[in-house]
């Protein structure tokens, strides 16, 4: 599988699983904490939907559980290497502070995983989208 067609692609860009194209998450910036989590409701370019029924995010959970489960092991990792000294309170301290701040990553992250789980790409569906809206003008 190509990076042009691939579904990590679609993770770390913020794009659209169905064509790789339109985003999944109105604003760029994962910090504006009153923006982050807001999403388009349908792909602005292939027209698919990303919520596929009411609570489909629930499962997302999951998959944010996974990338937070990966950062804190990575920063216990990082903080062993960088004070192989230390008291246990030290690891504890660093994992809260790296898990506060990349809350919006890990949730957007969750997200992103959750919806390509369950869509791959397809580069009929633009086409097809297209066509539809033709058809009603
Ligand atoms: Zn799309």
């Amino acid at each position: 599988m190509a990076w042009k067609n691939s579904r990590v692609r679609s993770v770390l860009t913020n794009s659209c699983p169905t064509c790789l194209e339109g985003k999944v998450f109105k604003y760029n910036s994962i910090f504006n904490l009153k923006k982050f989590d807001k999403m388009h409701e349908h792909c602005s370019e292939c027209g698919h939907k990303f919520e596929k029924e009411n609570g489909f995010f629930y499962g997302a959970m999951y998959a944010s559980y996974a990338v937070t489960v990966a950062f804190s092991v990575a920063t216990f990792v990082l903080t062993y290497l960088i004070y192989q000294d230390t008291p246990y309170w030290v690891y504890i301290i660093n994992i809260l502070v790296v898990l506060i701040v990349l809350a919006p990553l890990s949730y957007r992250a969750g997200r992103l995983i959750w919806i390509n789980i369950f869509n791959g790409y397809n580069p009929e569906a633009k086409i097809k989208h297209q066509q539809k809206n033709q058809n009603y003008e």
